[in-house]
């Protein structure tokens, strides 16, 4: 046996995906190729990507006008260094996602990951702090159900138990409020009467722990991984921009799932009209056609660090790389050319009714939520008490391997979260879906559904 990178003919040689569990199943299905929201194995079998991914294949796959882009830069350069050259495309493109981010968020710091992205926005955030003499303010406040990536800086931010629980003792142990997950309220109140609790959850949280030892707070605007599609009641995020202005602590926006386009806006917090002073993107940005992600800073924490240091003490050997610059700008060209945001915002309202009727259909769907193409599902064993499933049955896994072998592929928002006790699974196919795709992949939902029903009667488990 080998591992990648190390093969030898003397055994197995392991790909990266071997070191993981498959999501569904004992073995990975071999892909072939993707067309628009299809993805073929090399059996011949057919797939909706409903999930682009892990909510990351936006435009769909096989985009011709992609690859021609691609070609077209690789013959040009691909990779020079950030301390050497800087690029048309890479400037480009910073001029670009600096037109598309609300208020004065005007610098783009390019790396190469969604973590790479929060774990850079943390950074900045304790920089902005130390040029100005407060070296003190160091914490970051997150949510109690969140994931903001799985380096060691972003695990630390994340309220996700299942990837952090073997590094425990490696992260940071930063202070966490809760989450605005109204269908299973922390509180136990409900909306409008609760008052938004978990906003002044916030407040108290800074109070109790000093707005002089906290840098920033950082969310998710829907939340994904953690959550299935968790969206707060619209006075949330004003309430929580005003919170953090009072305190003098940024406010940090992890848009890695919810940017360029996926919840019906550019951004998701336009939804809101709330300006954070940072905000983290990545997934949609390549639409996975290269790694790319970036933070892009507000020109009043810029102007502090010119001021100071000048220069974000952060930065990555591929950070801003031509080809990979030249394949964003080129997934941006596509979605402004074929309006791909405004139809992530009619598609997702039409997917939404659909979610809606298959919850009128199957007492198992507790929860039906989400922004634009950002949605989710909660599985409940008793819709009138919202009784979760526990943890031990497995039900997300159960459904979306359902799913699976029905030719859908969803995205398992993981239980077992610190205050999510429930299954959810996230349906967020790429922006370009049409209406009668939609109907196709409510479909297969709709028997995925009846047999994940049958099965758990069956089981005296409903
Ligand atoms: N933040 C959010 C909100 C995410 O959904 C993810 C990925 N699921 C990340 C950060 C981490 O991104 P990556 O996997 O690209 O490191």
């Amino acid at each position: 046996m080998a591992l990648s990178g190390f093969a030898s003919c003397k055994g197995v040689v392991w790909v990266n995906t071997h070191l993981i569990k498959p999501l569904v199943g004992e073995s990975y299905p071999v892909v072939d190729y993707g067309r628009g929201i299809y993805l073929f194995g090399k059996d011949g079998k057919k797939y909706i990507d409903g999930s682009s991914g892990a909510v990351t294949a936006n435009i769909g796959h096989g985009v011709k006008e992609i690859y021609e882009a691609m070609c077209r830069q690789a013959e040009k350069v691909s990779f020079v260094y950030r301390s050497h050259f800087t690029s048309e495309p890479a400037e480009e493109l910073a001029e670009k996602l600096a037109q598309s981010a609300p208020g004065d968020l005007n610098a783009v710091f390019f790396v190469n990951s969604g973590s790479e992205a929060t774990e850079t926005a943390l950074k900045v955030a304790i920089q902005y702090f130390q040029e100005q003499g407060q070296p003190e303010k160091i914490q970051i406040l997150s949510r109690r159900t969140s994931y903001h990536g799985i380096t060691l800086g972003s695990l630390s931010m994340s309220g996700h138990p299942l990837r952090r629980q073997r590094f425990e003792p490696l992260l940071e142990d930063f202070p966490a409020v809760a989450p605005p997950y109204c269908y299973q309220c922390p509180f136990k109140l409900s909306y409008p009467s609760c008052k938004m609790k978990c906003a002044d959850d916030l407040e108290e949280a800074i109070l109790s722990i000093g707005s002089e030892n906290i840098a920033a707070f950082i969310a998710e605007p829907v939340i994904g991984a953690s959550g299935g599609a968790i969206t707060p009641p619209d006075e949330y995020y004003p309430r929580v921009k005003a919170i953090c202005e009072k305190y003098n602590i940024l406010f940090i926006a992890d848009e890695v799932m919810t940017g360029m386009g996926r919840t019906g806006k550019m951004f998701a917090m336009d939804h809101w009209d709330v300006v954070p002073d940072i905000i983290a993107t990545g997934k949609g940005m390549s639409a996975g056609y290269t790694p790319m992600a970036a933070a892009i800073v507000s020109d009043r924490i810029m102007k502090v660090i010119e001021n100071g240091t000048k220069v974000i003490m952060s930065g990555h050997t591929f950070s801003a790389n031509p080809f990979s610059a030249a394949v964003c700008l080129a997934v941006m060209d596509y979605m402004d050319k074929n309006n791909v945001v405004q139809n992530a915002q009619k598609q997702g309202i039409y997917l939404i009714e659909k979610l809606k009727k298959l919850q009128e259909e199957f007492e198992v769907i507790g929860d039906v939520r989400g922004k634009g193409l950002l949605c989710g599902i909660e599985l409940v064993r008793d819709r009138t008490a919202r009784e979760p499933f526990s943890l031990n049955e497995k039900i997300t896994e159960t459904f979306i391997s359902i799913c699976f072998e029905n030719g859908l592929i969803v995205y398992p928002a993981v239980a077992g979260v610190t205050g999510f006790s429930g299954d959810a699974v996230i349906i967020a196919p790429p922006l370009t879906i049409t209406s009668e795709e939609i109907d196709e992949l409510a479909g297969i939902l709709s028997s995925s559904l009846k047999q994940l029903t049958g099965k758990l009667e069956q089981e005296g488990k409903l």
